[in-house]
């Protein structure tokens, strides 16, 4: 085979070891949480342990202060092995919010916990049923009483919060009709989940069409002491908005994982498969919607090492980010796509995981942004188009 995917890249011995990781957790694993719905706790304890998690942790906090690209790769790595890396993405880009923006008493409080695997930071609460995307228009209300932040309202598709034991909170501080922009007004919080369930914030689980575990969850009277407001009262949606780039380029290094993922199960099965006498792979029918997803895929993946690179390097990426996940995602669901069919009815077999990961690709078209959201970030940011809402 002359093609190695993923193609070979500075990053080989991150590959090796987070492969070998995957190893211990093959197809039968992830089969067995998926029908289970449960979540994968022994494969997140050891991903922790190994140190992964804490990848982009600068070392002063325990972490090994790598950067987006080294994070990248092993989201990466993960969903290329078969896995699914949504279970733990959250904690890659939730703790850049609290290093970026907390206090040095935040940080040393949870950073070293968070990269020592005795706390997990898997949660960011911003969507609400009826702001959707436009989160300018959230609801949730936290007023200062005392020393302690108030907290009413409600939020949707709030995911791993079982899992977690810290979340972060975006809820609006100052009422829309007192600020001057729309924007303005909103705080983030970190919020204890052991102290905060059954004490003024309800979670209920959401069944869904993928094995991830997201929740509805209800505010009424939870009470968050103010030394947990991250940064400054009223600044918080700038400081979400902040950590985009990196929640952007690596749920793309993830959609590469299973593009690559698609595109290997696919070659195999259509060179191993026999039908009429010939390996299905001999028909152009066949091999060139594979190889059409590969070429899609690669290409994609260009765009997400640019926008590693100028994230790393401190440069401006947004609109980087966004085409990589906007590219990555649309390669992995036709790749997908593309898998299913090769694969015809064994496809929809779940020993095969083609509809597992089928499933689980699907999601990275609507969350955490749709692909509409992308295509009008670009039509403004990049092309100067008229903002469109
Ligand atoms: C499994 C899962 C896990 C999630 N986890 C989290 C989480 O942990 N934390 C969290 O805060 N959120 C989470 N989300 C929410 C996710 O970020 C949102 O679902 C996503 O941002 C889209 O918002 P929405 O569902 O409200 O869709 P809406 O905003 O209602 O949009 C519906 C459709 O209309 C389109 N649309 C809306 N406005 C426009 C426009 N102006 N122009 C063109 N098209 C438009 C959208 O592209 C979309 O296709 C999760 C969602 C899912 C499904």
């Amino acid at each position: 085979m002359k093609t190695q995917i993923p193609s070979p890249d500075a990053y080989q011995e991150i590959r090796e070891a987070v492969r070998d990781l995957c190893a211990r957790f093959d197809a039968r694993y992830w089969q067995e949480v998926d029908a289970a719905a449960g979540y994968p706790e022994a494969f997140v304890d050891a991903l922790t342990q190994a140190g992964w998690l804490a990848a982009m942790i600068p070392a002063e906090y325990g972490g090994s202060g790598l950067g987006l690209a080294e994070a990248s790769v092993v989201l990466e790595e993960v969903n290329f092995a078969g896995g699914n890396a949504g279970s733990v993405h959250g904690q890659m880009y939730n703790m850049g919010t609290l290093l970026r923006h907390g206090s040095e008493a935040q940080k040393r409080k949870y950073l070293p916990d968070i990269a020592a695997g005795k706390l997990r930071l898997q949660s960011m609460a911003v969507t609400e049923p009826t702001t959707g995307t436009d989160t300018t228009q959230l609801k949730t209300m936290a007023v200062l009483k005392g020393d302690r932040w108030v907290v009413q309202g409600q939020k949707v598709w709030i995911s791993r919060i079982q899992h977690s034991d810290l979340m972060i909170l975006l809820a609006r501080t100052t009422p829309l009709s007192e600020v001057q922009r729309r924007s303005e007004g909103m705080s983030i919080f970190v919020v204890d989940l052991h102290e905060a369930i059954g004490r003024g914030m309800e979670v209920r689980p959401i069944r869904n069409m993928v094995n991830h575990e997201t929740n509805e969850v209800f505010f009424d009277g939870l009470e968050i002491p103010h030394e947990n407001l991250i940064g400054e009262a009223g600044r918080g949606f700038k400081y979400i908005l902040d950590g985009l780039n990196a929640e952007r380029t690596l749920i793309a290094a993830e959609c590469i994982g299973d593009a690559y993922w698609f595109a290997n199960k696919s070659r195999a099965y259509a060179n191993e498969r026999v039908v009429f006498g010939r390996p299905i792979g001999q028909n152009q029918g066949v091999q060139f919607p594979i190889a059409e997803a590969f070429i899609e895929t690669e290409a994609a993946n260009l765009m997400r090492w640019k926008a590693c690179t100028l994230f790393d390097a401190g440069q401006p990426c947004g609109g980087e980010a966004n085409m990589a996940k906007y590219l990555a995602a649309k390669a992995s669901w036709e790749a997908a796509n593309v898998c299913l069919q090769t694969h015809g009815g064994f496809g929809f077999a779940h020993e095969y995981d083609v509809e597992r990961k089928f499933r689980e690709t699907r999601l990275y078209q609507v969350a955490p942004i749709s692909t509409n959201l992308i295509l009008s970030y670009v039509a403004e940011h990049l092309l100067g188009l008229p903002r469109s809402f």
